[in-house]
């Protein structure tokens, strides 16, 4: 028997219930992580919500780090006593233990902690793959970055000005502003005080930027279309505010020739070489430095209940934990 954040029913932060959680036998091929640290995640709010519908009744979260405590037979890549984290698509993270595909298993290294691991599987990842594969930033490029001192949001400044591109932040505050700006962002849009997108054209003499990074989704989808020069890329990977409002591909001739996509990390580290090779990339970048892990806060496993009012309510920063 262990504990765990159980949902009976979809709605809001209060169906997040600390519950008694019966563990099945270990399955061959399987690892069972005692987790230390579980990370927040947006998606978990739309888990929570039933925006990305699930069988109930579900746990909740798709993160986290810890220790290996057993190993199912099979199983040869970790021994008991390593330091793992993980991302998966499915969710069960907001839980003391958790049985996990050794497939989907990263060992961390001794120079990132387990908070740092937690927090930075599905965001840092995400950046990873944003910035080198959906669209590879190259230096010179004038690029938008929506939520900029969100847990996605600052890993994207930071990564992609050191890749030598020119990031424009935007954010609801000042104090997120200021955030933005020390993590890489060269300039910082403040909304809804400024317009966005007479802003971004006279950020870029008139052109436009060349990529948009949008996870706010329904409520800014068409300004940042707006936002981008001729050829330009719209990289919408979410939907804080809701949904993007279904639209004719006329709209992307009619700005200019752009493209759109809507990636999602699953895609990017389906295969064992790929999650791989993302995230020795992640671990270089932070363990040099170029990229910190920074957590705004935390918040105890059984309350992750405050952790969705407080994200939802627009009033975190950086990377949000649960501790154990
Ligand atoms: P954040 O820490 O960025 O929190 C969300 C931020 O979105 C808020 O702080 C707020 O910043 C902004 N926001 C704008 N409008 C709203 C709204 N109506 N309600 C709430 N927030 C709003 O979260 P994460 O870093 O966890 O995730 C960021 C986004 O990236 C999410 O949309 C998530 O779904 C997406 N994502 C997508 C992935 C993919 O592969 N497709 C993977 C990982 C994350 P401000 O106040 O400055 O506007």
């Amino acid at each position: 028997m262990t504990h765990g954040i159980v949902m009976l029913t979809t709605g809001g932060p209060e169906v997040l219930q600390w519950s008694e959680i019966s563990l099945p036998r270990l399955k061959r091929n399987e690892v069972r992580v005692r987790h230390t640290v579980v990370g927040v995640n947006y998606i978990d709010v739309y888990d929570r919500t039933g925006l990305y519908s699930r069988p109930l009744p579900s746990g909740l979260g798709r993160e986290a780090a810890g220790v290996v405590e057993e190993v199912g037979s099979g199983v040869t890549s970790v021994v008991v006593g390593e330091r793992v984290a993980y991302v998966l698509a499915s969710p069960g993270s907001y839980a003391e233990v958790r049985h996990v595909p050794a497939e989907k298993l990263v060992k961390l290294p001794a120079s990132i902690t387990d908070e740092q691991g937690a927090a930075m599987m599905l965001k840092g990842l995400t950046a990873q793959y944003l910035l080198r594969r959906t669209s590879k930033v190259r230096k010179g490029d004038q690029i938008l970055v929506h939520a900029a001192a969100g847990g996605v949001g600052l890993l994207l400044c930071q990564w992609a000005s050191a890749l030598g591109a020119e990031v424009i932040g935007v954010v609801s505050s000042d104090a997120k502003a200021a955030l933005a700006r020390a993590d890489g962002a060269h300039e910082v849009i403040v909304t809804p005080r400024e317009d966005l997108v007479s802003r971004v054209r006279e950020l870029t003499r008139g052109k436009g930027v060349s990529i948009v990074y949008d996870a706010v989704g329904k409520d800014t989808f068409f300004q940042s279309l707006d936002c981008l020069r001729r050829l330009g890329v719209m990289v919408s990977y979410g939907n804080a505010s809701g949904p993007v409002t279904p639209f004719s591909v006329s709209e992307l001739a009619k700005r200019g020739s752009l493209f759109v996509t809507r990636p999602s990390l699953f895609d990017y580290i389906a295969s064992r070489a790929e999650l791989n090779r993302a995230s020795r990339e992640l671990f270089d970048i932070v363990e040099r430095g170029v990229v910190k892990i920074q957590i705004g806060q935390r918040y105890a496993l059984s309350n992750a209940a405050q952790a969705h009012r407080d994200l939802e309510a627009r009033v975190t920063t950086g990377q949000t934990v649960l501790t154990l």
